[in-house]
Formats: structure tokens, C-alpha cells, sequence
């Protein structure tokens, strides 16, 4: 008799006064009576609707049951047999906009907490088990095929592993020092903490991906050089890294900077280990952050547990159009971030110093539909009004930096300045090079990144096979 309780199982977490002192993650997972509580409310539905809102083909019902029959290591199986970042997806990927968003309990209350399943599958499940029956047989027709995969995020790193569990020798190329694109230098450590990530890119060492890190495609070695040392096919999952600015008077000020380069200096250069690390970030004690995105909801939760005594995150439409996942931003609200929204900044003030001392802010109100689909925010004229800050952190967005395109020929460019890709195979428009992620698509989210990066390895396979 399955669980009727209409709502998903709490999972335990810190408490909003004490996490926002500190980095460690915020939520700490279902116990195995949790889990299994939960696993309980799952249908086994035949026709599995919650699947096809996975991008990477998780079995869900399938792993459930398997968590409910108290066989942990063969639920981690399970979904490793078709998503190769799971401890990843359980915490960062919208559910709700998903898998969870087709799950029949969700017609009358909360749907399966698929997420946390999956996440407390893969931090309590065993890994040997799994390499073992992933890795690919010695005598694969695929073997001798080398493929090359430039970028380390969730996009390359999924199109590796399905590669690698085929049979090829696949090598990723990574410009930073660290593998794991924004997994590990955007998203925060209390959100995802860095040696999940680092077991999920063990695992695909495990299965024969080679990582070279320090490696910048298009500066150090280009595409062709890539064919000429003897790759049969190229994968481009460099992501879209480049930071928007408002273009408004004062963004040139000091302590104005891009949420990207913070996140980066927090999360890659490790500030939030300071004084552990020797690399601090220089943060004040009034911190604005303009975007309504995830994003923006990181910058402001780091801003506030370095030492901020006044967060608020200024965004432009309304709570209801809010980008962010839900979650991070009900997690945001409890710590303490103060929000504007209806509110765009149109100047930002310095001192005499040069630094940012004001952000003067106009009102808004919502207009018609745009091309999105969202109301326009227009502005209410003569609403202005300043704000007193020392530090803005601008999480407006980011675009795809086009050094790849620029240095490889035969590729054809999106009107952003990304690569264009077929959307079901990520065949670019030249022969034996694809591309998936948010170098495609411009910013999105892991599990998009994955699914083109899983799209493009069946897709590669093929053209490899077809040759
Ligand atoms: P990336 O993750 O950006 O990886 C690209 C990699 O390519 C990087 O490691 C980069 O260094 C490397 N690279 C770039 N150029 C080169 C080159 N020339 N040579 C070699 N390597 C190169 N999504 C969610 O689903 N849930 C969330 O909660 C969430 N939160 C986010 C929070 C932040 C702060 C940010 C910035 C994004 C967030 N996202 C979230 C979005 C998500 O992380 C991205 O959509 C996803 O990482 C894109 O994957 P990707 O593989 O295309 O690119
Ligand atoms: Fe849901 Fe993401 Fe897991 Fe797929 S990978 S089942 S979308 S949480
Ligand atoms: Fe279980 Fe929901 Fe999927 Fe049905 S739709 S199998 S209840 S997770």
C-alpha cells in the first residue's frame, strides 16, 4: 500500500541563523526511514509520465522501488546507467520545472520528491559496483576512436561518460585548473559542495576519461589541431561565461563587479575558506545584487556569509517572474536577503575615492508580454530613489565567449555569439564537430547541458560508426 500523504517528506536542514555564518551545505539529506518514506508515495506508474521530464532518461519509478526494497547500491546503478552526475541533479536541477513537474502525485498535492531520491541514492550507494558494470568491454569495435571534448561543465562531462561507456578514448580539455565548469566555480559550496562533484568526475576517470586541465581551446591548441593529433570527433561544451553589464554610469567604479567574478573568486579561488586560503574577497557591508536569477540568489547568500550586514537583491519584473528555483529563493528569504522587486537601478554613485557609495533605482511596473512571454517592466516615471551600498554585484546574465567560433573554421555562430547546433544531435555545421550546453543555448541549466551532452555522444557515435 503505497504512502497517501499529500506532501513530500522534510528533509532536515540547517537552521536559516546558523547556516548563514557558514558554508557548509544547507540541507543534509534524507536518513533511510526518510528516503524510504518517501520512496513510498511513488505509484510505479506504467506509463512512467515523471520520465520524460528528465533530459537524461533517469529510470525513475525503477530506482524508487529500488530505494523502498532497501537495495541502495542497485538504485545508484540505475541511474547511473543514464545519467552520469546524480549527487549533482539531486541538488542543483529545477524538479519542479521536470521530472517532478509530470509526477501524478503532484495533481493533488506535492509530487515524489524524485530530487532528494536521487540524491540520497547517490551519496548512499556504493561505487564500485557501478564502475565495474559500466566499464567497456576490451575488445569494443570503438575502442581505437580517440574524441575529444573541450569543456569540463555538466555538457562535457556527460557527453565524455556516454562516450567513454561506449568504448571510446575520450580526453576533456578544461581551461581552468579544476574540472567541473560552473559546478564548481559558480554554484556555491553550501548548495553543492565540491567533493560531490569531485566523486562524480572520479567515477568518469574511472571509466577512462582523461581530463587535461590549464588547457584554453583556441588559444593553446585549436580545433584543427585537435583532427590533425588524430581525434575522429570533437564535443564543444565551453559554456556561456561571458558576464552582462547594465551599461549604466558607474559600473566602472570600484566595488562594482559581475556576480561571475565573484562566484569565481568565492568558489574556484576558494575566498570562502579565508583565512584557511590566502585569497579573500574584498566584500562591503552593504551588498546589492541585481538579477532575479539563481545567480543573483548565490552572489547575495555568499555576500551575506562573508560578512554583509545588509543584502538585497534588486530585480527588475515581480516575484512571480523570478528566474531563480524556487527553493534557493525561499532559502534566500529565510537567511535574511532583503528584496526589491519592480526595481531597476539607472546610476550607480561613487565616493570620492572612486568606490561605490549609492545605487539610485527607478520603480517599475509590468506592460504587455514580451517576446518571452513575461511582462515587460516599464518604467514608473519620476520614482527614482537612492539606495546606500558599498558594494553591486551585477547577476544580469551571461553570454558564450566566442574564442572557440572566432578560431575554428567552418563554424557557424549564433546571433549571441554562440555555436549553433542542431538541437537534437548538437551537429554544428561543421563535419565531426558538435556542440551542447549553454554555448548553444546560452545560459540554462545543468540538466539541459546534460541532455544535449548526452544527445551529441549518441549522435557522435553514430557519425563515427557511419565513417
Ligand atoms: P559550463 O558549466 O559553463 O562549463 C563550461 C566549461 O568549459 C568551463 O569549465 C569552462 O572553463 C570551459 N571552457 C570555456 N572555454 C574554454 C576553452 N576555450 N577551452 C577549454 N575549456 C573552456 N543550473 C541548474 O540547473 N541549477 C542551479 O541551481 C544552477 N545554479 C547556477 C548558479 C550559478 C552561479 C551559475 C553561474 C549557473 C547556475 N546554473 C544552474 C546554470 C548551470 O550551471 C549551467 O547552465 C551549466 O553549468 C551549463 O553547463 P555547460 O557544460 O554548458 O557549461
Ligand atoms: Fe529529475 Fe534531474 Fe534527476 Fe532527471 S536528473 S530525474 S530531471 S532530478
Ligand atoms: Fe512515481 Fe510520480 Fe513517476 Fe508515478 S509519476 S512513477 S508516482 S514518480
Amino acid at each position: 500500500m503505497p504512502n497517501l500523504s499529500e506532501n513530500k517528506v522534510k528533509i532536515p536542514e540547517q537552521k536559516p541563523s546558523e547556516r548563514k555564518n557558514n558554508f557548509d551545505e544547507v540541507s543534509f539529506g534524507y536518513t533511510y526511514e526518510q528516503a524510504k518514506e518517501e520512496a513510498e508515495r511513488c505509484l510505479q506508474c506504467k506509463n512512467k509520465p515523471c520520465v520524460q521530464g528528465c533530459p537524461v532518461n533517469v529510470q525513475i519509478p525503477e530506482f524508487i522501488n529500488l530505494i523502498k526494497e532497501e537495495k541502495i547500491d542497485q538504485a545508484y546503478t540505475k541511474i547511473l546507467e543514464t545519467n552520469s552526475l546524480p549527487a549533482v541533479c539531486g541538488r542543483v536541477c529545477p524538479q519542479e520545472n521536470q521530472c517532478e513537474k509530470f509526477c501524478v502525485r503532484g495533481r493533488k498535492g506535492e509530487p515524489v520528491a524524485i530530487g532528494r531520491l536521487e540524491r540520497y541514492a547517490s551519496d548512499n550507494g556504493t561505487q564500485n559496483s557501478e564502475i565495474e558494470s559500466h566499464r567497456p568491454a576490451a575488445n569494443s569495435e570503438v575502442l581505437p576512436h580517440k574524441v575529444a571534448i573541450v569543456g569540463s561543465g555538466p555538457a562535457g562531462l556527460t557527453c565524455a561518460g556516454d562516450l567513454a561507456k561506449m568504448g571510446y578514448k575520450v580526453t576533456v580539455f578544461e581551461a581552468f585548473h579544476v574540472p567541473g565548469g560552473v559546478m564548481v566555480y559558480g554554484i556555491p559550496e553550501f548548495r553543492l559542495p565540491k567533493k560531490i562533484v569531485q566523486k562524480e568526475i572520479n567515477n568518469l576517470k574511472s571509466l577512462g576519461v582523461k581530463i587535461e586541465t590549464n588547457m584554453v581551446m583556441g588559444r593553446i591548441l585549436n580545433i584543427d589541431d585537435l583532427f590533425e593529433t588524430g581525434y575522429a570527433a570533437v564535443f564543444i561544451g565551453s559554456g556561456a561565461g561571458l558576464p552582462m553589464f547594465m551599461k549604466i554610469p558607474g559600473e566602472n567604479l570600484n566595488g562594482v563587479m559581475s556576480a561571475n567574478e565573484f562566484l569565481t573568486r568565492v568558489n574556484l579561488m576558494k575566498a570562502y575558506m579565508f583565512p584557511e586560503t590566502d585569497s579573500p574577497v574584498k566584500i562591503g557591508k552593504r551588498v546589492a545584487v541585481v538579477g532575479g536569477g539563481n545567480v543573483a540568489m548565490d552572489a547575495a547568500r555568499c555576500a551575506l556569509r562573508l560578512g554583509a550586514e545588509n543584502v538585497s537583491v534588486i530585480y527588475r519584473r515581480s516575484e512571480k517572474e523570478m528566474p531563480a528555483r524556487h527553493e534557493e529563493y525561499e532559502h534566500a528569504k529565510e537567511e535574511g536577503i532583503e528584496f526589491r522587486f519592480l526595481t531597476n537601478p539607472v546610476k550607480i554613485i561613487g565616493n570620492q575615492e572612486g568606490w561605490a557609495a549609492g545605487i539610485e533605482c527607478i520603480e517599475m511596473e509590468l506592460g504587455e508580454p514580451d517576446s518571452t512571454g513575461r511582462r515587460k517592466p516599464v518604467e514608473k516615471q519620476d520614482s527614482n530613489y537612492l539606495i546606500d551600498v558599498d558594494t553591486v554585484i551585477m547577476a544580469i546574465g551571461t553570454t558564450p565567449n566566442s574564442l572557440i567560433s572566432d578560431t575554428t573554421k567552418g563554424i557557424e555562430k549564433t546571433q549571441k555569439g554562440g555555436i549553433f547546433a542542431d538541437e537534437e544531435t548538437g551537429r554544428t555545421s561543421r563535419e565531426g564537430v558538435y556542440a551542447g550546453g549553454d554555448i548553444v543555448t546560452g545560459a540554462a541549466t545543468v540538466i539541459q547541458a546534460m541532455g544535449a551532452g548526452k544527445k551529441a555522444a549518441k549522435a557522435i557515435d553514430e557519425y563515427i560508426k557511419s565513417k
